[in-house]
């Protein structure tokens, strides 16, 4: 081994160890510590037996085992627990040495803590890893921001532990300043929950509105992962939909009530601090809120009545129209995620390479698909691009999907099957298209009770005007 190791690593959970053996197997030297310090012991006898690794028993012993610039990265529990750690480091640590947090931290906390470890002459990363516990191990998308001067110190070994695309390119890169790589984490989950929830809507037209079995919509899933479809998620959903105990399908015994840690929320709420419709994402969000009420809606469906799913006409064609109507919902939540960061980068003066970000999501993490090497394609075409979807190719695929997209979207509302998603991106784009939408009575409904006054169409922009709509005086 090494006499000093390239890197240090604190919090010996899932992410952690997986990190740490990723790097070891490699070639670089890591020092591991953990506050529980039995964890440093049974991790050192057990899988990181015979590697490149080393135990550190104390936060003094961890930092003197590192070459300099030191590098130590975090992996514990997000929050109060990270700042606690810093704070235990930043004696032992000399001007120039790298904090680098790796865990699913609010970008704020991140835009702090750079700016507070820079003024004691220290450098820091926050980066967002994702890809799970596998992709720890084996290859994850990493998006690292903060302290500029740090990225050349670190470039080597998160470019070499990261997920390739296949040219070989890492899915890592340089995000930018502060908190920036922590947003695009957060936004990357963000987008997440929206093609979870999207999947999630054609699985339940498929089962309640088609009445397909689990094996019928497997195949459905297996044929759209051949094509524009092709991703992580609905290979997942595929091979989720095959799995049987006991010789049923166990997706059916699954409590219909999803949980959340909580990233999607900083999404929406960000989207919203900036004003920015993130429609589909926060409807993703809300969708699992609804499906947390299980007791509420159990008693509602005695009590609300709907329409019974009954579908006539051309299975095949309507399963086709599904896959547009996902396909096209997806432009929109990508096109909407990315209209999120550039109004966050434009308002915290970071420099986002819009199509690095497509790149670094494409491999290792839970979004990759083969959707974002299109995405790369339009920002690498035009990285001023307002939308995506007005660039050429999302354009002629959201004309071609439109037709099904619609007779889903209506299909599945006289039926009762409820579609938050796939209606509000439909919504959104039918919105986005309208060079004229009905926020002029909305302005005069302003102007009527609060005096708002209201712009007019016929007078130039910015002179406003108040009207006595009530002739009182
Ligand atoms: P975790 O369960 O979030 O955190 C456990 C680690 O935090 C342990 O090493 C624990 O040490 C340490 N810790 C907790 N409280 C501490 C304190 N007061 N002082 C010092 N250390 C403390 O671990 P994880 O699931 O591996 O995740 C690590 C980070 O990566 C988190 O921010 C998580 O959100 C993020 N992340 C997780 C995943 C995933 O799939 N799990 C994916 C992407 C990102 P002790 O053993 O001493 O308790």
């Amino acid at each position: 081994m090494k006499v000093l190791s390239d890197i240090g690593l604190i919090g010996l959970a899932v992410m952690g160890e997986n990190l740490i053996l990723n790097m070891a197997n490699k070639g670089f030297t890591v020092t591991a510590y953990n506050r529980s310090t039995d964890k440093v012991e049974s991790f050192i006898n057990g899988r990181a037996k015979d590697k490149s690794i080393r135990g550190a028993y104390s936060i003094e012993a961890l930092v003197s085992s590192l070459s300099t610039p030191r590098k130590v990265m975090l992996m514990v529990k997000a929050g109060g627990v990270v700042d606690n750690v810093i704070e235990q480091l930043i004696p032992h640590l000399d001007k120039g040495d790298i904090i680098i947090d790796g865990g699913n931290t609010h970008f704020p906390d991140s835009n702090r803590r750079s700016k507070y470890l820079e003024s004691k002459g220290l450098l820091y990363i926050g980066t967002g890893v994702s890809g799970g516990e596998e992709g720890a191990l084996t290859g994850p998308s990493i998006m690292p921001g903060g302290s500029a001067a740090a990225w050349p110190a670190v470039k080597d070994i998160f470019q070499t532990i990261s997920a390739k695309v296949e040219d070989g390119t890492p899915c890592c890169d340089w995000v930018g300043e502060g908190g920036a790589g922590h947003f695009v984490k957060m936004v990357h989950n963000g987008i997440e929950y929206g093609d979870m929830q999207l999947i999630c809507e054609a699985y339940q037209i498929m089962k309640d509105l088609l009445g397909m079995s689990a094996d019928e919509m497997h195949a459905v899933f297996a044929d759209w992962n051949e094509g524009e479809l092709d991703s992580y998620l609905i290979e997942i959903t595929r091979d989720i939909l095959a799995f049987k105990e006991d010789g049923e399908p166990l997706i059916d015994k699954i409590l219909d009530t999803a949980g959340q840690k909580g990233t999607g929320k900083w999404t929406a709420v960000s989207a919203l601090e900036q004003g920015v419709p993130l429609t589909l994402i926060g409807e993703a969000v809300f969708a699992r809120c609804l499906s947390a009420q299980k007791d509420e809606r159990v008693l509602a469906s005695g009590i609300l009545s709907g329409p019974k799913p009954a579908f006539e006409g051309d299975k095949k064609a309507f399963i086709e129209d599904i896959r547009q109507a996902l396909l096209a919902s997806k432009i929109v939540s990508y096109a909407q995620g990315y209209m999120l960061l550039r109004e966050t980068a434009n308002e915290l003066g970071w420099d986002l390479n819009y199509g690095g970000i497509a790149l670094m999501w494409r491999g290792g993490c839970i979004i990759r698909s083969t959707f974002l090497n299109k995405i790369k394609d339009a920002f690498d075409k035009n990285h001023d691009l307002t939308n995506l979807m007005i660039d050429d190719y999302f354009v002629e695929k959201l004309h071609a999907a439109q037709s099904g997209w619609r007779t889903v979207v209506a299909t599945a509302a006289m039926n009762g099957v409820p579609t938050p998603t796939l209606s509000s991106a439909l919504s959104y784009f039918d919105g986005y298209r309208s060079a004229r939408l009905p926020a002029n009575l909305l302005q005069a409904q302003r102007d009527y009770f609060g005096a708002h006054t209201y712009e007019r169409i016929d007078k130039p922009r910015k002179e406003f005007f108040h009207t006595n709509w009530t002739g009182r005086g």
